[in-house]
């Protein structure tokens, strides 16, 4: 028995009835098909910074990514899961294929990005994954499933929306070759970089400046910041149709007054994304909030939820659930958490 805490960015969970690490993707195939076979209860996990580990453990198998692999082939990169996330970036960047430096500093593992569809700064993986390799596990075969069938969408896809069904060995994407990085969308990044939105700028300069941005925030792993200590953003950005996002407008002018404004991004199909960050801070939860020994909002961030030693995941989801339901009352807005729940549910 092994606690999973030590597995976890949020240093939370606790034992593993059973731990298996798999270094090549044969053993990672046969761990998971024999797992399956025997009705064994299944966690696939690698760099640990999106779960949220019950306190309890997880009563079955954990098996732990640890291929590794980056091949170049015909315009295209295919990257085995368990390679790290920061690592490819910062490599990508080195040698002039730009399309994921938005993305500098998200900690985890290649194979996870499909998951969520990570994303930062205005730019997303869904944007340069071609197609993702898998396990299926609803029938044990290795498949090959392109962009199209991923279900990509805001900080989802089909594998976040069937949990578990495959397990992801190998993503493919295809960058541009060029020194540049893609248009800059996001306004914080364009005025960090001293450019125009819309404008671009040279790879390195862009990676440079999106992990300063994160620094400050806490959002790059760091041993020395205790802010990093976390699962990242901890609620997702409130995806409204727009009667709601309408209704959160008149709600917002009622409690703050008449000028404020709400955030508002566009998002597909007529909805409106709105800022977490900002519905916490307004509903009156400042950086900070929380037990400063154990599980507090952090001083640096007010989305991320953090371990400051001595926390237990039941006061972390207690603490989510707190914020959660002050940005309901007085909102009407319900957030939803960004992580995956782990032997108990939100
Ligand atoms: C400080 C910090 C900052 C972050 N910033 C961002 C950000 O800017 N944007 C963003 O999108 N996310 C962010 N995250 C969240 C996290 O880094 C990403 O979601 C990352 O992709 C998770 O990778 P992982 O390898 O750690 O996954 P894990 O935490 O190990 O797993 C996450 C989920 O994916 C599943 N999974 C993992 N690997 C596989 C696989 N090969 N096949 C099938 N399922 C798998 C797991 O079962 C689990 O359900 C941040 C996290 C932290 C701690």
């Amino acid at each position: 028995m092994r606690g999973l805490a030590e597995l976890t960015t949020l240093r939370l969970g606790g034992p593993a009835e059973r731990l298996a690490d798999a270094f090549g993707e044969a053993e990672l195939v046969a761990a998971v098909r024999e797992a399956d076979a025997a009705g064994v209860p299944l966690l696939v996990l690698a760099g640990g910074s999106n779960v949220v580990v019950a306190d309890a453990g997880f009563p079955g198998l954990v098996v732990r990514v640890r291929t590794r692999g980056v091949a170049a082939t015909g315009g295209a990169l295919e990257v085995a899961a368990g390679e790290d996330w920061d690592e490819l970036v910062a490599r990508c960047v080195r040698s002039g294929l730009a399309g994921v430096e938005c993305l500098s500093g998200i900690p985890g593992s290649v194979g996870a990005t499909p998951i969520q569809n990570v994303g930062a700064y205005g730019q997303e993986v869904a944007e340069t994954i071609v197609a993702v390799r898998v396990l299926d596990r609803a029938d044990g075969e290795v498949r090959e499933l392109a962009a199209a069938e991923c279900g990509f969408a805001y900080r989802s896809s089909a594998f976040k929306r069937t949990p578990g069904r495959w397990v992801v060995l190998a993503v493919r994407f295809v960058l541009a070759e060029r020194a540049v990085s893609a248009p800059i969308r996001y306004a914080e990044l364009a005025r960090a970089l001293g450019i125009e939105e819309g404008a671009t700028a040279p790879l390195a300069d862009v990676r440079g400046a999106v992990l300063a941005l994160r620094r400050g925030k806490g959002m790059v792993i760091d041993a020395a910041d205790t802010d990093s200590v976390s699962a990242g953003s901890f609620f997702t950005n409130p995806v409204l149709a727009a009667a709601d996002f309408a209704a959160l407008e008149a709600r917002a002018r009622a409690r703050l007054g008449g000028d404020v404004r709400v955030p508002r991004f566009p998002a597909p199909g007529g909805e409106v994304k709105t800022s977490a960050a900002w519905l916490i801070e307004r509903a009156g939860f400042t950086r900070g909030h929380g037990d400063p020994a154990a599980i507090a909002v952090s001083a640096k961030h007010t989305l991320a939820l953090t371990n400051r030693g001595a926390g237990t995941t039941a006061q972390l989801v207690a603490l989510a659930r707190e914020i959660a339901a002050g940005v309901e009352e007085a909102f009407g807005v319900a957030l939803e958490p960004e992580p995956v729940f782990v032997g108990h549910a939100w």
